[in-house]
């Protein structure tokens, strides 16, 4: 773009563009709607991926932060590195093509950081909530549920069955109770400030009706954890999967971040000294683990890797070789 045709008010005094000012004006989410189905999800937008091919939905818009992120394909960045991404064009480009898009939104009508922060507080304190409403497994649709994975017998109480509602309505009001199994999500200090929702049948088999799963309140940086913090420690993603490794090492603490996208970010108390990263044994497995290799060795703690050698996760590995 000649540096004449760069509307006035994106030309800084040097006749450069005004990249901050560029990216505080677009709206990475309507930049982001204009190839991708988005819809709510908590204080994010959430949409199928537009940069690789998928079917669940793991691509994220912050518009508080004007950022994505992709948790299948790891991707992630500003406005402008987003319509790099999607339309092979270069730094300069992007920003020419933002300029001269339809996608700003004048920041009054931006999701306010404040109105996010509220929200995240409120559904911290419902998780919480709902976390004490929680009964043991004993009896219920969660015991059967993880019998029918070959997880029978004890488990820790960070695991309960309760009636949750899948959705709180704008006004505050709940939405339908369904059974779940829930389980808590620590913060590095031990509080629960989140839970992950699997909703079950009467059978104890995975909701089929709307989404299984989902998580409430907070869930990056926490864990869920099956033992007690120890310098030594078994990190893993999903509960089945963690309670299948608390079977196969018994006596180890394993934890579970709930989540690919979590793996690399679990903030582990000081004294946790060596961390066992325990994969799903495909593309996504394997890219967030070695994610979280690099990040917790940046910050001095030893890390091995394990990866199942007969399924595609512990949870499979522990039905083929051990129950
Ligand atoms: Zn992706």
């Amino acid at each position: 773009m000649p540096k004449s045709s760069i509307p006035s008010c994106y030309k800084t005094e040097t006749g450069q563009i005004d990249v901050a000012r560029l990216k505080r004006d677009v709206s990475i989410t309507k930049v982001a709607s204009l190839i991708t189905k988005l819809v709510r999800s908590g204080t994010e937008m959430k949409g199928l991926c537009p940069l690789h091919e998928e079917h669940t939905p793991s691509f994220f818009a912050n518009e508080a932060k004007g950022t994505f992120y992709c948790h299948g394909c790891g991707r992630g960045g500003d406005v402008i590195a987003f319509v790099q991404e999607v339309g092979g064009r270069s730094f300069l480009e992007s920003c020419e093509w933002l300029m001269g898009s339809s996608s700003f939104c004048p920041p009054e009508q931006r999701y306010p950081v404040a109105q996010a922060t509220a929200i995240r507080q409120v559904n911290v304190h419902r998780a919480k909530v709902e976390f004490r409403r929680g009964v043991a497994i004993e009896g219920t649709v969660v015991e059967a549920y993880l019998a029918n994975r070959g997880l029978d017998g004890q488990v820790p109480g960070c695991i309960r069955h309760s009636w949750v509602p899948r959705f709180w309505h704008d006004d505050g009001s709940e939405g339908p109770r369904e059974p779940a199994m829930i389980a808590a999500v620590q913060d590095v200090d031990g509080s629960v400030v989140g839970i992950q929702r699997t909703f079950l049948d009467k059978e104890g088999r995975k909701a089929r009706r709307g989404s299984a799963r989902l998580s409430l309140g907070q869930i990056r940086g926490g864990a869920l954890r099956l033992g007690p913090a120890r310098p030594e420690i078994m990190l893993t993603q999903g509960v089945e999967d963690g309670l299948a490794l608390t079977r196969m090492f018994v006596g180890a603490t394993v934890w579970a971040a709930l989540g690919d996208g979590n793996l690399a970010h679990v903030a582990l108390p000081r004294h946790v000294r060596s961390v066992t990263l325990c994969g799903d044994a495909d593309d996504a497995g394997r890219t967030a683990v070695q994610r979280a290799r690099e990040a917790y060795e940046a910050l001095g703690i030893a890390v091995r890797v394990l990866f199942p050698r007969a399924g595609k996760d512990f949870n499979e590995e522990w039905l083929l070789l051990h129950a």
